[in-house]
């Protein structure tokens, strides 16, 4: 997707509009920003091409009126009727690869005032694009843990999923690339590890699977939770808990979660190689089957993905 690619139809407040129309007042941003939550979704292709899939769409939907609750903001739509508008979004603009669709809602109006107030009501724009699917692709990572502290409950909640807290994230990426890494890893207010600037994480040792808990600065991802699913139905141990810095240096595995970087394996931290420097045993596994859910083969875990239909051809 080069830079000038847009899509035909963008959703906005209830309605399809042609990208060209879909425009706002420049004083609509600004302090409307700072309070503005989003989500990020993605639908694949099916293994027999005949529809998209799209992942975990409730969850995802519900965690944006959870973000909405936690930022009191209005939304005047039912995560039914978001449901609905992104399956039309994706038929008008008849995408036949994989996309990622990215809702966002931000407080409406020429906002005036600094500490936008409780209750605001929001615009809600589904945007989506074509972003092509890194599974069965052999891919890894460098990290680096950051010098940045992540966000924490007592001042920016992480579990919000606010544009605002991202600028953390980015504080972090900045500095992992100023110094040759690919992705920063950050740690929490305590000293532990919570997650990546746009994934959590989670480490092998021992043939157990760690990840940190919820409550130790985490988004409430739901690529963690499949995989979590996922890796018990295997038969493989894991445990969420508090994660020291050193259990990374001492890990078989380390891996991304997330719904964009998919199953990311680390292959170096902070300057050592992971296990043997290759993707593990385990990634390959939850990759292996994480694919066959979202790819929509198999039986299993149906319920998880929404069958978005191709437009019959006129
Ligand atoms: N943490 C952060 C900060 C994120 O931005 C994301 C991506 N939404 C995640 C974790 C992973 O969440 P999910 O699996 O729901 O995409």
């Amino acid at each position: 997707t080069n830079a000038t690619w847009h899509p035909e139809w963008i959703w906005r407040n209830g309605v399809l509009t042609p990208w060209e129309n879909a425009t706002i007042h420049v004083k609509a941003v600004g302090h409307a920003s700072v309070s503005a939550i989003f989500e990020g979704i993605r639908a694949y292709r099916s293994s027999d091409k005949e529809s998209l899939l799209a992942f975990r769409l409730e969850e995802h939907l519900d965690r944006l009126l959870m973000s909405a609750r936690l930022c009191r903001l209005h939304i005047p739509y039912t995560t039914q009727e978001l449901h609905t508008a992104i399956v039309e979004l994706l038929i008008a603009n008849e995408y036949e690869e994989d996309v990622y669709i990215r809702p966002w809602a931000f407080p409406g109006g020429l906002v005036r005032e600094m500490m936008v107030p409780s209750g605001a009501e929001c615009e809600v724009v589904i945007d989506t694009w074509p972003m092509a699917s890194n599974l069965s692709t052999p891919r890894d990572c460098t990290a680096a843990v950051s010098s940045w502290v992540r966000i924490n409950e007592a001042s920016m909640p992480p579990r919000a999923k606010t544009f605002s807290n991202y600028h953390n994230g980015r504080l972090a990426v900045l500095e992992a690339r100023a110094n040759g890494h690919d992705i920063p890893i950050l740690l929490n207010e305590r000293g532990k590890v919570s997650e990546g600037p746009g994934a959590c994480i989670a480490l092998v040792r021992d043939g157990v699977v760690i990840t940190p808990s919820l409550t130790n600065g985490v988004l409430e991802s739901i690529t963690r939770d499949s995989a979590l699913v996922l890796l018990r139905e295997a038969g493989i141990p894991v445990e969420e808990r508090e994660v020291d810095r050193t259990e990374l240096y001492l890990a078989d595995e380390v891996f991304f979660l997330g719904t964009a970087w998919e199953i990311l394996p680390v292959t170096i931290l902070d300057g050592l190689t992971v296990g043997d420097g290759k993707t593990g045993r385990v990634a390959a596994l939850l990759e292996e089957s994480y694919t066959a859910v979202v790819r929509g083969e198999g039986e299993g875990h149906k319920d998880w993905v929404t069958e978005v239909p191709r437009r019959p051809k006129a």
